[in-house]
């Protein structure tokens, strides 16, 4: 079994206590449990989406002791100013960016994982909590990742992101809330897997600090698109974002599994096997 989307560097509760365990150097001790108790679940793969502190590194180098193939990006690319500060490393040009791209691969980066655009407002259906960047940006940024050798993970919601991201051919898309259905159908002709990681939305729902009906709402429209963009031929793949707030390690996968398969029905299994066939491919060096 696989987790496509995950964060070694968190814990599912407390970004900052969590990455404050890992700041001075990466502890090998918490993430040889982690990998032991994933290895224990039966997980084989896991894409990790980056942290600045070598966390996802370290596990890279660890995760074949424990039978785990374990793909890494280093760390996430922000631009500076925008979503990402908390767990990436920032640019503010485009030579900056350059030598972001040198040193992933000098660190052995599997592939480029950018922040594209903010988060959803849990306390706002249809809110983002920043504008994305621009279209010309996002493309320029992943035309550069590609023209290094890399292929390319986005942290993108919203339609506007979405789109210039299948427009520079990007392998795949994380999140994906408030798609239009311009953007599913886009998604879908595309290349692209789209890792819609419901449990970030769906996992929340009774736990009190944002107002469920708001969650509930998010979650059946990105259940409507996970639908949509699979009908319409489009790949889909599992990752649970664990780590993320109330997503937990080793068992966000099954949980992540259950939303999806609620989306997706009958063909769930066939449908996450070839999205995730796709990310095993292409998300390596
Ligand atoms: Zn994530």
């Amino acid at each position: 079994m696989e987790d496509l989307h995950i964060h070694m560097v968190l814990d599912g509760v407390d970004f900052r206590a969590a990455i404050g365990a890992h700041r001075a150097h990466p502890r090998d001790e918490l993430i040889r449990k982690r990998l032991a108790d994933y290895a224990a679940a039966g997980i084989t793969l896991l894409r990790d989406g980056g942290d600045a502190w070598g966390v996802g590194l370290r596990t890279k180098e660890l995760a074949p002791e424990y039978g785990i193939d374990y793909r890494s990006p280093a760390f996430p690319i922000y631009k500076s100013g925008h979503y990402g500060s908390f767990i990436g490393i920032g640019w503010a040009d485009w030579a900056e960016y350059a030598l972001l791209l040198n040193r992933a691969k000098a660190l052995g980066a599997d592939f480029i994982k950018l922040m594209i655009s903010g988060l959803m407002d849990f306390n706002q259906f249809g809110v983002l909590t920043q504008p994305s960047l621009e279209r010309e940006e996002i493309i320029r940024l992943i035309s550069m990742a590609h023209d290094a050798g890399f292929c390319v993970m986005v942290h993108c919601n919203g339609t506007q992101a979405t789109l210039a991201a299948v427009e520079a051919g990007v392998e795949s898309v994380e999140h994906g809330a408030y798609l239009h259905d311009e953007a599913c159908c886009a998604l879908a002709e595309s290349d692209a897997v789209w890792v819609p990681t419901l449990s970030t939305i769906g996992n929340l729902i009774g736990n009190g600090r944002f107002p469920d009906e708001v969650l509930k709402k998010i979650l059946t429209g990105a259940m409507a698109n996970v639908r949509r963009v699979a009908d319409l031929g489009g790949k889909i793949a599992l990752g649970s974002d664990a780590g993320a707030y109330c997503v937990p390690h080793n068992t966000g996968f099954r949980t992540e599994r259950q939303w999806l398969s609620r989306a997706l029905g009958e063909n769930t299994d066939a449908i996450l096997a070839d999205g995730c066939k796709t990310i095993a491919q292409k998300f390596q060096r």
